[in-house]
C-alpha cells in the first residue's frame, strides 16, 4: 500500500531525528522545509495539516498560484529556492518569508528595495556552486566573501546563510565532502548573525546534517513522485 502524505513526512521527521542524533546534534536543530513544487495545493493542506510550516517552491507562477488557494493558512512559511530572474524580484519580496537562491548583488539590492516596509526583514540564503559544474546558478566560492558583505548592508534583507544544491552522488563521503565545503565557506564568512546551512535533500540529507545543515529541504521523500 503506498504511504500516506502524513506516514511520509513523519518518516522523514524520523530520518531527521535519526540524523541528528548520529551526529549528536540537539533534537529539533534542523528544520524541514517540504519542497512543493509541481504538487497540488491539496498535498500542502494536507502537509499543514500534518503539522509542517515551512514549504519550499521554485516557481513563481506556480507559487503564487498555489498561495492564492492557501490565503487561509497564515501559519506557512514560504520560502522560494528557484533561480531568479531579475525582472521577477518584487513579487518574490512581497509574498515570501526566506529566498535562498541568491547569487547576484543585483537581484539582491531589488529584494531589499522592493520588500514591503510592513514585513520583517526578508531571510535570505546566499546561494554556492561548490561542485563547480554544468549547474549555471550559485556563486563561486572565491567571489563568496564579496558578495556576503554586500548583501549584509542591504536595510531590508536578513542574511541568514548559505545554501547548495552539489552535484548528485550516491557516495555518502563525496556527499559530505561538498556539504563540509559548504560549511567552511560559512564558518570563513566573518559577518554577524549567520546561523543557517540550507542544504540536503531526499537523497542526502543524512550528510548534510552530519556537516551541519539547519535546513534540510526535501521534496519527492514527503510529496511522492514530482506530478510533470
Ligand atoms: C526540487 C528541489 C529540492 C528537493 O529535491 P528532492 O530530491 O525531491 O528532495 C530541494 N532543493 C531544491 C533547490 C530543489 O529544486
Amino acid at each position: 500500500m503506498t504511504p500516506t502524505l502524513s506516514e511520509r513526512l513523519h518518516a522523514v521527521q524520523e530520518r531527521i531525528h535519526a540524523a541528528e542524533r548520529a551526529a549528536g546534534r540537539p533534537p529539533g536543530s534542523v528544520g524541514l522545509i517540504a519542497v512543493s513544487k509541481t504538487q497540488p495545493a491539496a498535498a500542502i493542506r494536507a502537509a499543514v495539516q500534518a503539522g509542517q510550516r515551512d514549504f519550499g517552491e521554485n516557481y513563481l507562477q506556480e507559487a503564487l498560484a498555489k498561495q492564492t488557494e492557501l490565503a487561509d493558512c497564515p501559519a506557512i512559511r514560504w520560502h522560494f529556492i528557484g533561480p531568479i530572474q531579475s525582472n521577477k524580484t518584487r513579487p518574490i519580496a512581497t509574498h515570501f518569508d526566506w529566498v535562498h537562491s541568491v547569487d547576484r548583488l543585483k537581484v539582491a539590492e531589488r529584494l531589499s528595495e522592493q520588500r514591503p516596509s510592513q514585513k520583517p526583514a526578508l531571510n535570505i540564503c546566499l546561494q554556492v556552486n561548490i561542485s563547480h559544474e554544468d549547474s549555471k546558478s550559485g556563486i563561486n566560492l572565491a567571489e563568496l566573501p564579496e558578495l556576503a558583505r554586500a548583501v549584509a548592508a542591504l536595510p531590508r534583507l536578513r542574511l541568514r546563510g548559505l545554501m547548495a544544491i552539489p552535484a548528485p552522488t550516491a557516495d555518502p563521503a563525496s556527499q559530505r565532502q561538498a556539504f563540509r565545503t559548504l560549511r567552511l565557506a560559512l564558518e570563513n564568512l566573518d559577518l554577524p548573525g549567520l546561523d543557517t546551512l540550507s542544504m540536503g535533500m531526499s537523497d542526502d540529507l543524512e550528510a548534510a546534517i552530519l556537516e551541519g545543515a539547519t535546513l534540510v529541504r526535501v521534496g519527492t521523500a514527503v510529496f511522492g513522485p514530482r506530478v510533470r
